[in-house]
């Protein structure tokens, strides 16, 4: 352990990886989420219970995949997610941009999700993980035919979920997904998909072809605008 790991164990408390997970040394990025409950629909027991179960998720799951660490908590300082009553985009249950100072945020949308049947806690699992994944929106993977897959990690399998505690949280696509090379994978958490670029009935992916953007669907006709990315 150097100077530099030294440090950074002391900003960032080692995940809580169960024994079965050889999770790779704490060496990746190590970010601060904060999330702020503005909502009138959700308790503070509620919301506490949520930010911890999704600690749960980053620590045990996310952070030994993708590398990526965090402390998420309600503490001010960290990259906001902000969980909220109604959609400001319509139709939109969440979503994660870089703000005009060039800070990474997410917005869940309590209310819009309960229309669509979608649980809160799920939604602000997704944005959260994307926002890990891509802070900064500008990611995107090398794939067949000179298309590039935007690094969005809860869109292919977004109708994919699984409970930590008895919470709902979004399943993920891995590295595995976005990498052109043939592997084993896994390729989402949940093993809903068998194949790189794969997508669930549910999901969908941003693929970059041609010169312009293009959602891709999974199994559904009409891709409705359920998460949103602010990506042009
Ligand atoms: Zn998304």
């Amino acid at each position: 352990m150097g100077i530099r790991q030294w440090l950074r164990g002391l900003l960032c408390p080692a995940p809580s990886a169960p024994p079965w997970i050889t999770a790779p040394a704490p060496g990746g990025p190590c970010q601060h989420i904060t999330f702020i409950n503005h909502s009138t629909q959700v308790t503070p027991a509620q919301f506490q219970a949520c930010v911890a179960v999704l600690q749960v998720q980053v620590d045990r799951d996310f952070a030994p995949v993708w590398g990526v660490y965090a402390t998420v908590d309600a503490l001010p300082g960290g990259w906001p997610i902000s969980i909220l009553d109604a959609s400001d985009v319509p139709g939109a249950l969440g979503y994660h941009d870089v703000d005009p100072t060039g800070t990474p945020f997410g917005r869940v949308f309590v209310e819009t999700s309960q229309l669509q049947s979608v649980s809160w806690q799920s939604v602000a699992s997704h944005e959260l993980l994307e926002l890990l994944a891509d802070p900064f929106v500008f990611g995107a993977a090398p794939g067949p035919g000179g298309t590039f897959w935007a690094l969005e990690v809860g869109d292919p399998v977004e109708d994919v979920r699984y409970t930590i505690n008895g919470i709902e949280v979004s399943d993920f696509a891995t590295p595995a997904w976005f990498s052109g090379i043939p592997s084993a994978g896994p390729f989402d958490a949940q093993h809903a998909v068998q194949a790189a670029h794969q997508i669930t009935f549910g999901g969908y992916a941003s693929v970059f072809q041609n010169g312009a953007w293009a959602q891709i669907p999974g199994g559904r006709l009409n891709v409705d605008a359920a998460y949103q990315r602010h990506r042009p």
